[in-house]
């Protein structure tokens, strides 16, 4: 098994304004697959041939720092497309996940003010996240390719904050952008989904 490119899920129109086409050409067609086909260059011929992504993060990390890079950032962008969705975002959040969100983080509105704040600390490249830890749900932020995987934990939403996920429609407003992905792109069901793994 290689990694391959997966469709989006919705058109290249549907997340406008708040994300464009045109970023998400770039950022899908071009970022994306070319994680995906640096990735396979690198897997070939390793032990990690032939393993799925989840693993070849985990096992890569800290021993094959170019195959993690982008075996990391194609497990992260897989997620990223279904973490977003048109007319997303806001406080309809399905009832388990948002009764574990203000027992352990104190509020729908805390939650996101720190993922934002997550978001706009991380220095340069990275991703901001919302990840299950001993059964807690906390936020994090980790640099370039990396994600709660390899921290032990399991993400549940993550928002990339490489700039080439924001630039075109935002310029250097990294916090307008993730505001925006808060308020309006985040699919909750997809992310009630992998909370229900990650707890299970
Ligand atoms: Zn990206």
């Amino acid at each position: 098994m290689s990694f391959s490119l997966p469709d989006l899920p919705y058109s290249y129109d549907a997340l406008a304004p708040y994300m464009s086409r045109e970023t998400l050409e770039y950022h899908h067609d071009k970022h994306h697959l070319a994680y995906v086909n640096n990735g396979n260059n690198l897997l070939k011929g390793t032990e990690f041939e032939g393993k799925p992504v989840e693993e070849v993060v985990k096992s890569s990390f800290g021993k094959n720092q170019g195959l993690f890079n982008n075996a990391g950032q194609h497990y992260n962008h897989i997620h990223f497309w279904s973490w977003m969705k048109p007319g997303g975002g806001g406080d309809k959040i399905p009832g388990k996940l948002e009764k574990q969100i203000t027992s352990d983080l104190g509020s729908i509105a805390k939650m996101k003010e720190d993922f934002i704040q997550a978001g706009t600390a991380q220095f340069g490249s990275g991703w901001c996240w919302l990840a299950v830890q001993n059964g807690k749900i906390v936020v994090t932020k980790t640099p370039n390719g990396e994600s709660p995987l390899v921290h032990g934990a399991r993400p549940i939403l993550g928002c990339d904050v490489w700039e080439h996920s924001y630039y075109i429609d935002y310029r250097n407003r990294r916090p307008d952008y993730l505001k925006a992905f808060v308020d309006h792109l985040v699919n909750w069901d997809y992310v009630a989904q992998m909370h229900e793994k990650a707890m299970a």
